[in-house]
């Protein structure tokens, strides 16, 4: 089974947030079941600072306004085999894969990622030179989001399956950069990529694809919904209908192992847990907290509205005044980095706030505290609340998606469904409770630390999804994991 894997980010080279981890993750997960999976991304600075051995090994023509470019290739330490998109007009400047240094999306991210969409579709066929073609291409997001429409308008017999990693990213453009794109005119339609006068990236990836994964079973029910659907979930309702529709649950990479973590001071496991409170140590002295013998929550997070970072922040007076501390690691909103560096300032020996993004904090973070905060508004999947559970500290989350898959409510963790300021505070009251009972505290520790969110079943209900649309054979996984707790199969979402 050949597969093309088309990102826009990859965990190795460059990541702002989980995409990466889950493109770094399944890609080499498939590879353990023989699949011969090649990733795609865009030639990013970053990309091509850390790929110094990149040999260019083709070339695609453009379309309409988007140029042409050159395909790079390089294989990782571990062999897995990286094709990378040459175009230095679009990507080789300053900045994020989607911002500007100062913030605002580049104003040509249409050009951007409709090259990389093309770029999937026209090596999907064979084309380009390299002397491979895949028997399925699977696209990402709204990045690669185009790939699948332009499969469909070449004609071509390669199915596409499309992963949503947030739905309520579209890749939304003005109706006259279907020119500049070479979309079609009888695609800019209700039935194709219009969404409301304009064109949607995401919304060509869902109508055009042959499969439609979403990133854990609750959230591909709940894009069905008005709610959570991002205005696509009539669409989305139709793919549940037709069966076209799954959630497979993301997995973390083994990397996150408290028993040999680089990053953590001490290693520990769940019969020993010095090197957790050894971690905690590091934290509070690394981010100015006083001493405590009180419960540590930590956050690590894009700091982005959807996060509920606002409800933690209100949440937070009656965190400290009950004996709790709170240490913040990430990178996101001005406003809302502004609004959490003035809480920090508030309660300088008890909250800490550090922003930007560092791997080592971030694990020493999940490592070294009781609790994790996730009141996320909505969240996909999330890969941090199952980080932190290998680690031992109990997330405290929104019962919503992926958490709600993910998480065992009083066994491995705490869900509540009110998402206010007071649901958060009464849910942050179980741990305190759980936190002064040593036994039960330990007790959930353990519950926590033995899930294993590996992704070697996840990567074999991706496989079962291209062996349905290609009728080719792929291996099933060679150790099936051990304790299936956790609700991941690929349940086709309910209409
Ligand atoms: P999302 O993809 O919405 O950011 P997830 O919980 O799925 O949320 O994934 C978060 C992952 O990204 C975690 O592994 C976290 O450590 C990492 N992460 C969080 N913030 C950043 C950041 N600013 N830059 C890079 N990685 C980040």
């Amino acid at each position: 089974m050949k597969v093309l894997f088309a990102t826009s980010e990859l965990a190795d080279l460059v990541k702002t947030g989980g995409l990466g981890e889950v493109s770094a993750g399944l890609p080499r997960a498939l590879r353990q079941h023989g699949a011969d999976v090649r990733v795609l991304l865009p030639g990013y600075p970053a990309v091509l600072a850390k790929c110094r051995e990149l040999r260019v090994v083709g070339s695609l023509p453009g379309r309409a306004s988007i140029p042409p470019c050159r395909i790079g290739a390089v294989r990782l330490a571990d062999g897995l085999a990286v094709y990378v998109v040459l175009a230095p007009s679009l990507y080789e400047r300053r900045g994020s894969p989607y911002c500007r240094p100062d913030g605002a999306e580049w104003a040509d991210n249409d050009l951007r990622f409709g090259r990389l969409g093309l770029a999937a579709a026209q090596l999907a066929q064979g084309r380009g030179g390299l002397g491979w073609q895949p028997d399925v291409l699977h696209v990402n997001d709204w990045h690669a989001g185009l790939a699948p429409a332009y499969l469909r308008w070449e004609g071509a017999a390669v199915p596409s399956v499309l992963t949503v990693h947030n739905i309520a990213h579209q890749g939304v453009f003005s109706a006259e950069h279907r020119h500049a794109l070479g979309i079609p005119e009888h695609a800019f339609d209700m039935n194709g990529l219009e969404f409301h006068g304009q064109i949607s990236f995401l919304k060509a990836g869902l109508y055009y694809a042959d499969h439609v994964c979403t990133v854990s079973p609750s959230y591909a029910r709940e894009v069905t919904t008005p709610a959570l659907g991002g205005g696509l979930h009539g669409l989305t309702t139709g793919l549940a209908e037709r069966r076209q529709l799954s959630g497979i649950a993301n997995g973390i990479d083994e990397s996150w192992d408290p028993c040999r973590d680089p990053h953590l001071p001490m290693a520990f496991d769940a019969a020993d847990l010095r090197g957790k409170w050894a971690a905690a140590e590091v934290v509070r002295t690394g981010l100015c907290l006083a001493p405590s013998d009180g419960p540590l929550f930590g956050v690590v997070s894009r700091l982005v509205p959807q996060k509920g970072l606002d409800i933690v922040a209100a949440a937070a007076a009656g965190i400290v005044r009950d004996g709790g501390q709170i240490a913040i690691l990430g990178l996101g909103d001005p406003a809302t980095e502004q609004m959490l560096n003035k809480l920090a300032r508030s309660y300088r020996d008890n909250i800490a706030v550090l922003v930007g993004f560092n791997e080592p904090m971030a694990r020493r973070i999940i490592g070294g505290s009781d609790f994790c905060l996730m009141p996320s508004r909505y969240e996909p999947c999330g890969l941090t609340q199952m980080q932190a559970q290998r680690y031992g500290t109990l997330p405290i989350a929104h019962a919503t998606g992926g958490l709600a898959d993910t998480i065992e409510d009083g066994e491995t963790g705490f869900l509540f469904s009110d998402l206010s300021p007071g649901g958060l505070v009464a849910a942050c009251e179980r741990a305190f409770a759980v936190f002064a009972d040593k036994a039960q505290l330990a007790g959930m520790r353990r519950a926590a630390m033995s899930r294993r969110f590996g992704w070697e079943r996840r990567a074999a209900a991706y496989a079962r999804i291209y062996r349905r649309l290609t009728g080719k054979p792929i291996a099933e996984p060679a150790a099936p994991e051990r304790r299936p707790a956790e609700r991941l199969e690929p349940v086709l979402a309910a209409a």
